[in-house]
């Protein structure tokens, strides 16, 4: 094994260590994080002395002894400061400020228009700006150490540069990070807001204790993202998981990504309500036809669910057609990547109880022996995951990039 000669890197390496099983396991022993980091006690007390004195830990009460001096234990302070998340979507921009362990504090929202040309970014400056107000009211704003922001579309991680957002055209050739940077002073992390989720649901959702975790997000848009112990699947040009625009027609209806008969096409909300509206027309039932003249929106596709929950058939039979069709390219998805669970967002959460049944059957058909009984469930976090796996990457790089650089 290679061997760190270089002592401060090394010490980094260590802090980090430390920092991270702190945090992951809440409470913890100086014997325990001694046996788990294969440190010996000096060190590791030094670093908890480092935490302590930064307010990130606390020594609370004494552990279990294994027989002579009864042990610290050494606790996470999740209120020792706090992040901001922020998720930029289809239709709305939010924001939170969370603790350490992502529980929200306070939250901030506005409504974007669905004009592909309008600027939205007065609208994020409006939210960061509102945050940061709020937020000081009640703390001192200097407690907020990082921000992470969901987008939905490509983002690269790295730089912050918006790579392809189709549905959001402005944001073409925008450095997302230098922007949040340059409204809140914070340092901003950036990720895909499906990679989010899912990153939200391997520490604090379904797939806590799972290795691979593969969320998938249906509703206004069709997108997935893999969470690989822990770290997110991106991909060489942080466009991975574009299970939205896997193919499910060949000389299908095109897409607004440029290809032909992408999932997208056939499934997200727009497709949804176009379905819809060809069963509706065959309807006995006054409400329903009525309902199929309507124009798209999100509204209208609200109140097919309404439909649906009151037992109207067409409605059902458009949710589980597709509800098939998401199937097929879950089969698919199980078939390439042999996931531990899949956890599903995003609006079709409002018909979980029609859709996914749906689901489950279509890929018990379709996928590959091994794989078609992988679990299958809904996230519990509703449309709030990206948003907590916002804050869930702001806090991942304090454990990860060292902490001291994030306190003034
Ligand atoms: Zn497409």
């Amino acid at each position: 094994m290679r061997r760190i000669t270089n002592i401060p890197l090394l010490r980094k390496h260590n802090v980090k260590t430390v920092f991270s099983i702190i945090w992951e396991r809440r409470a913890v022993t100086r014997r325990e994080l001694s046996d788990l980091t294969s440190l010996s006690a000096p060190p590791v007390s030094g670093i908890i002395n480092q935490l302590r004195n930064e307010g990130f830990v606390r020594i609370t009460g004494k552990g279990d002894s294994r027989g002579g001096r009864q042990p610290d234990i050494v606790e996470f302070v999740p209120d020792a400061y706090c992040v901001m998340g922020i998720s930029i979507g289809v239709y709305r921009i939010r924001g939170i400020v969370t603790d350490l362990y992502c529980r929200v504090i306070d939250d901030c929202e506005m409504a974007v228009n669905r004009e592909f040309d309008e600027d939205i970014r007065p609208g994020i400056r409006q939210v960061v700006k509102e945050l940061l107000e709020k937020f000081g009211g009640i703390s001192d704003v200097n407690r907020i150490i990082a921000a992470g922001c969901s987008f939905a579309g490509s983002v690269n991680s790295g730089s912050g540069l918006v790579l392809n957002s189709p549905i959001l055209g402005r944001f073409k050739d925008f450095n997302l990070k230098s922007f949040l940077h340059e409204q809140s002073g914070l340092p901003v992390y950036t990720e895909n807001n499906v990679n989010l989720a899912a990153l939200n649901e391997y520490y604090f959702g379904k797939g806590r204790g799972r290795d691979f975790v593969l969320f998938i997000q249906a509703g206004w848009g069709i997108g997935s993202g893999l969470v690989i112990r822990g770290d997110i699947y991106t991909g060489a040009d942080d466009s991975a998981l574009e299970i939205g625009h896997t193919v499910m027609q060949v000389n299908g209806k095109r897409c607004y990504c440029g290809s032909y008969g992408c999932l997208e096409t056939i499934a997200s909300f727009p497709a949804f309500f176009e379905l819809f509206n060809k069963h509706a027309r065959e309807s006995t039932k006054k409400e329903v036809r009525n309902l199929a003249g309507a124009s798209f929106s999100l509204e209208s596709v609200y109140r097919v669910f309404d439909l649906a929950r009151s037992g109207d058939e067409t409605a059902i039979k458009v949710i589980r057609e597709v509800g098939e069709y998401i199937g097929i390219a879950t089969a698919n998805m199980l078939n390439i990547l042999n996931p531990d669970i899949v956890v599903l967002g995003g609006e079709y959460c409002a018909v979980k109880d029609i859709i996914l049944e749906s689901i489950r059957e279509t890929v018990r058909t379709h996928a590959w022996p091994v794989v078609k009984d992988t679990e299958i469930v809904f996230s519990d976090y509703g449309m709030n995951a990206d948003l907590r796996g916002a804050s869930a990457l702001a806090v991942r790089n304090i454990l990860e990039a060292g902490h001291e650089a994030f306190i003034r």
